[in-house]
């Protein structure tokens, strides 16, 4: 198979669905990881450049809200400038590492429409000036509604951003867990499985509308837990990719899947549920924890020159400011994360893909 070329900058409208369908046939999917600031949009666009493949960038919600600073204190206005600048700040340098990226923002609830919507109004101004929208993708996760109305506020909301070329990613069922203050941990076990009738039905009322991938549980849970008693299922994304091409036809993986929780996950399970028609796997909580590691490494072996400015075992007179210069320590926090990335382009297959 011949490797798919791209350029640097951000990925929109038929790029993108050309890209998924060209991942659907070489099975391997992209990390999404989650950023909460400039320095982790930079961190993703170098393990992009390492990998030599694209990156999915996305922002949660709180995420949005963080990278406009936690001191402001109107959330959804915030998250919405928050969520701007963080496009702008990811435009801006995407070409200068020599990267294609998409960008998308993460779970949106039915209290965060505003958001959403507050978003697209500024991808129309910006699409009205580049001919392109300023995010490749917005998530609306209405999974806790009705699925009628779930599809319904998604069918209105992909009407609005086929105008601007953008592609929406639904939820159907619940992503266990907790992720970004919402705890389904509790949640109902059955609802941690999708139904291939309720991705039938998602398919049949966006298809016509505009362009969307689905996020569908098949046992995968927020954060990274001991293993319990909900097991990963990817076979149930194959089950609704099989009822879909008999009933509809549109090749042998119709659907554009969306794998949440893929913190924790095994190499073999990843596999498998890309071998599906998985995208996109979503990744935070493990490159959380490979930012804040090497950290937490420095802190502690380089405790006594960090007790002072002045002062450490060498010497009560010496200075120690290259100890506390936070670019130090701080891209520690990068490279953990850029690292992690790489693996994770690994596990889904996607080393080797591409030609940047
Ligand atoms: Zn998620």
């Amino acid at each position: 198979m011949t490797k798919m070329k791209l350029k640097p900058g951000v990925v929109t409208g038929a790029a993108l669905q050309d890209l998924f369908a060209y991942m659907k046939d070489a099975e391997c999917a992209l990390p999404a990881v989650n950023i909460i600031g400039s320095h982790g949009a930079n961190a993703a666009l170098q393990a992009a450049k390492e990998a030599q493949a694209p990156i999915i960038i996305q922002l949660s919600n709180g995420g949005a809200h963080f990278y406009a600073g936690k001191f402001l204190k109107d959330g959804i206005q915030a998250a919405i400038i928050g969520g701007v600048a963080a496009a702008l700040h990811v435009r801006t340098l995407a070409e200068a590492y020599g990267v294609p990226v998409i960008l998308h923002t993460d779970h949106a609830a039915k209290k965060l429409l505003p958001w959403v919507n507050g978003l697209l109004e500024h991808g129309e101004r910006y699409y009205a000036a580049h001919r392109e929208p300023l995010y490749s993708s917005h998530m609306l996760d209405l999974s806790e509604e009705p699925l009628a109305e779930n599809l319904e506020i998604c069918r209105h909301t992909l009407e609005r951003m086929a105008q601007i070329q953008m592609t929406l990613e639904i939820e159907l069922g619940v992503t266990g867990g907790e992720e970004d203050g919402v705890d389904n941990s509790a949640v109902d076990n059955a609802k941690l499985y999708t139904q291939p009738a309720d991705v039938l039905a998602a398919y049949d009322a966006l298809r016509p509308v505009g362009n969307f991938t689905i996020a569908a549980s098949f046992g995968n849970t927020h954060g990274v837990y001991k293993p319990g008693n909900v097991k990963l299922t990817p076979s149930i994304l194959k089950n609704s990719q099989d009822e879909i091409r008999r009933l509809r036809g549109g090749g042998a993986k119709p659907v554009d899947f969306v794998f949440h929780g893929g913190s924790g996950s095994t190499p073999e399970e990843i596999r498998e549920a890309v071998s599906y028609g998985v995208i996109k796997m979503n990744i935070d909580t493990d490159t959380q924890w490979a930012w804040t590691r090497p950290i937490k490494q420095y802190m502690d072996e380089k405790s006594p020159y960090l007790q002072s400015q002045i002062g450490n075992p060498e010497g009560e007179d010496k200075p120690n400011k290259k100890y506390i210069d936070p670019r130090g320590w701080t891209h520690l926090g990068e490279r953990g994360m850029a690292t992690r990335l790489v693996e994770a382009f690994r596990d889904l297959g996607a080393l080797g893909k591409f030609e940047l």
